[in-house]
């Protein structure tokens, strides 16, 4: 008898199971497919790579707008055209999106109930992955780095954490010296254990999004950039791409679909983490993951943009920011970006015969919200304010709602 029942039971749960599914997975359920799961077809150049996902979930707003960017002292000739993946959502901005359409796509796939994942106390992964969970309606599980002297305290609102704490992330804050003495992956396994044991069914996403899998993303952003190269009026492709690298996955999409692409351009990454040495060994990582068979040294270059720490600034780097943003209203993050920019600008001055003449594209991957972790250190930059000066004598008037 018992084995009878239990097989109806799991039937049933089963049926449930493919209900929700596909209450969550109806293709009609929104305009333009956004929200939407769809089968994944890689672009041809890609398709020997293995394994290939077999969905993706429509979370953002692409194609990501591509823009002239007319940076101040530039070498001759020297053109930066700006790719936009700040601009791919507000709650979702940035570069961790492209990856979770391929992770959450998975993770409805193992029939998930939760996602658990790990960053940096400011992390715009951790804060993307728990506005896209809570998009699929999967429970959202931060682990955050943060001081000793603030793990046990109430983390507070700013920048990220306002919108994760929004949305009702569950987050879990650890100390430095924890994160460094246990590692991320042991974290995330304790907080999937004891999910497990509560009868949940959590999917672990690594840091920053950064495994094979995720790598996808921005092998799917090379095809974006090759589909906009082909209907924008410039045909001419881009000899090189810049970017922050992090935790590497960025950098690894970008650099083998480079390479396996037409599109052929140098990718340069900056790391504001770690050194090159270690995002060298990272890339080839998730490369070997894909049987990509290239080496990470033969497709990207990586310099050191750390400066004084992860997260942390020099005045310096605060009045690039700054700087940019009044000469060409765009505004970077300061922690990659902000340090990305900064590096290659540096790098353009000391070494201009290396950029003469070239086109490069400069990817902005997103962060604004960390800027306002920056405000106490960005007072003393920003200044152009004062008292409106009125005399007592001006009479009042009333809008009459006519222009002229
Ligand atoms: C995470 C992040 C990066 C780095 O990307 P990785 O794939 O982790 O190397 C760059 N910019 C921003 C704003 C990020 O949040």
């Amino acid at each position: 008898m018992r084995p009878a029942i239990n097989l109806i039971t799991e039937l049933e749960r089963e049926r449930e199971r493919v209900e929700v599914e596909s209450e969550t997975m109806d293709h009609s359920s929104s305009f333009e497919g956004f929200l939407a799961k769809k089968p994944y077809k890689p672009p041809s150049w890609a398709s020997h790579l293995y394994p290939i996902p077999s969905h993706v979930f429509s979370l953002a707003h692409f194609p990501t707008p591509i823009h002239k960017w007319s940076l101040p002292h530039l070498p001759n000739n020297t053109q930066v055209w700006l790719k936009r993946d700040d601009l791919s959502g507000m709650q979702l901005s940035g570069n961790k999106v492209r990856k979770l359409e391929f992770l959450l796509a998975d993770a409805l796939a193992q029939g998930a109930d939760c996602v658990i994942t790990i960053g940096g106390i400011q992390s715009n992964h951790c804060r993307a992955t728990a506005v896209a969970s809570k998009y699929l309606n999967l429970d959202c599980y931060l682990i955050l780095r943060t001081s000793k002297v603030l793990a046990d305290k109430d983390p507070g609102l700013t920048g990220n954490l306002l919108v994760e704490r929004l949305v009702g992330a569950h987050i879990d804050l650890v100390s430095k010296e924890e994160y460094a003495k246990i590692g991320s992956l042991a974290l995330t396994s304790l907080l999937k254990e004891k999910l497990i044991n509560e009868g949940r069914k959590p999917y672990v996403i690594p840091v920053g999004g950064s495994n094979s899998l995720g790598t996808w993303g921005y092998i799917e952003a090379i095809r974006e950039i090759e589909q906009q190269l082909q209907t924008g009026n410039s045909k001419a492709g881009f000899d090189d791409i810049v970017v922050a690298c992090g935790s590497g996955g960025t950098i690894a999409g970008l650099a083998i679909g480079s390479r396996l692409s037409n599109l052929k351009a140098n990718v340069h990454a900056f790391s504001v983490c770690d050194d090159p040495d270690y995002f060298h060994d990272y890339v080839q990582g998730l490369v070997d993951g894909l049987q990509g068979g290239v080496s990470s040294r033969d497709i990207v270059d990586i310099q050191n943009a750390k400066g004084i720490g992860y997260a942390m600034n020099t005045t310096e780097e605060l009045k690039f920011v700054k700087e940019i943003a009044e000469a060409t209203g765009v505004i970077l993050d300061p922690v990659y970006s902000g340090k990305a920019a900064y590096g290659m600008m540096k790098d353009m001055s000391e070494n201009p015969k290396k950029w003469e003449g070239r086109k490069v594209l400069f990817i902005h991957t997103g962060g604004l919200l960390g800027l306002f972790d920056k405000t106490d250190q960005m007072g003393s930059l920003v200044g152009n304010w004062c008292k409106m000066d009125i005399r007592d004598s001006i009479p009042r008037k009333d809008g009459t709602g006519k222009m002229f």
